[in-house]
């Protein structure tokens, strides 16, 4: 990435160094954990050290991690469990939720975009629930969700709570118990770890949602032969993480330089900025442009950031997101995410905001030109 700036961490962060060296020691050693041999014991021993690693995260006990593919496989086991039961999803959830609750009942969010307790309360009141789905950070703007509140409303009406942890992993201090959440979803990729890994954690509830089956891997919780080099990567991203969180809570102080500088060369809206937020990201738009054109001005510039949500059919929508949020859809296709994580350094904030005041700079001449 030299000569780079990368700004998308809550796309995918870069690998850490600590993952990079675990998996290189991995990578061609034919560890079929399941195997009785000693190259077999030696990829159970990996898995069952990342276990380790991955539930020390959120305050788990090891028996607690399922390992599967990633965050998606993670939300779609806990959804498609309770089909055809009324689950209520946050209206801010992730595709990976949204989609395969697809006959769900969404809570609304504030303008800054944190839950509606009451209209959650509402909801578990009209009709017995099954499962409740929130997020404890949302991926577009970094707003901190009431995660511990939602669970406990769940409970006292009989439902069990499921929370898509994937941007808080490494963020915030997680434990699964004192949230009360029965079940929770991690990724590998969002915290430093290989792309194509994830976790299942199961709270108290003692139910154990199952997609894939046909194999006894994870207990019989997940079938197929585990990808030992990923989950190992996984497990030392997450002790990296874990024993990293000052210098993530720090990048606080960039963001807030970002927000105040941005506010300075050009007005602008940031999303959630009244609400509680992780360290490390700002969603922005600058009304009347196209996220489009300013993230490809930004590539050119060697900076990588995002705009909202990211498009993973190619197809830029306006964010849900932000359509929750009550922002116009002109508006919202405007928005652009920077996100920082465990490689950013105050000098790539600098980066940005010179390649920044540059378009913006273009653009203010471009008008006057049509103007004129
Ligand atoms: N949930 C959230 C909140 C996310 O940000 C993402 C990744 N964009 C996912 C789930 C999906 O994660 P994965 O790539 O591991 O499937």
């Amino acid at each position: 990435m030299a000569g780079r700036i990368y700004l998308d961490y809550n796309a995918t962060a870069p690998l850490r160094p600590e993952a990079k060296s675990v998996m290189a020691g991995c990578l061609g050693a034919p560890h079929n954990a399941s195997s009785l041999h000693s190259f077999g014991r030696q990829g159970r021993d990996l898995l069952e050290t990342a276990r380790e690693q991955v539930a020390s995260l959120v305050g788990a006990s090891a028996g607690q991690v399922i390992f599967n593919s990633g965050a998606t496989e993670a939300n779609n086991t806990v959804l498609r469990h309770f089909d055809g039961q009324r689950i209520l999803v946050s209206a801010v959830e992730h595709p990976s939720v949204l989609g395969p609750a697809a006959g769900s009942v969404h809570i609304g969010v504030n303008a800054d975009g944190v839950l509606d307790l009451h209209a959650l309360e509402d909801l578990l009141k009209e009709d017995k629930t099954a499962l409740v789905s929130v997020m404890m950070v949302n991926n577009e703007t970094g707003v901190i969700q009431p995660v511990k509140e939602s669970a406990a409303l769940a409970k006292r009406y009989g439902a069990l709570f499921h929370t898509d942890a994937v941007q808080a992993a490494g963020r915030l201090p997680i434990d699964i118990a004192a949230l009360g959440a029965d079940f929770l979803t991690l990724s590998s990729h969002k915290i430093g770890g290989p792309q194509g890994a994830g976790a299942l954690v199961l709270g108290l509830c003692a139910v154990t949602p199952v997609l894939l089956k046909g194999g006894g891997q994870e207990k019989y919780a997940r079938a197929g032969t585990e990808n030992v080099a990923a989950i190992a990567g996984f497990g030392a991203a997450a002790q990296a993480a874990q024993a990293r969180m000052e210098e993530f809570h720090a990048l606080a102080k960039s963001r807030d330089r970002l927000e105040r500088e941005l506010h300075k060369i050009r007005d602008i809206v940031i999303y959630g900025q009244n609400a509680p937020r992780v360290a490390n990201t700002t969603l922005f738009s600058l009304p009347g442009l196209s996220s489009e054109t300013l993230l490809m001005a930004l590539d050119l510039e060697h900076i990588a950031v995002s705009n909202g949500a990211a498009c993973s059919s190619g197809k830029v929508e306006p964010s849900a997101v932000l359509k929750a949020m009550g922002v116009p859809d002109k508006e919202a296709k405007g928005a652009l995410r920077v996100s920082m994580g465990w490689d950013t350094k105050p000098e790539d904030i600098d980066g940005f905001l010179d390649a920044w005041q540059k378009i913006i700079r273009r653009l203010n001449q471009k008008m006057k030109e049509t103007k004129d």
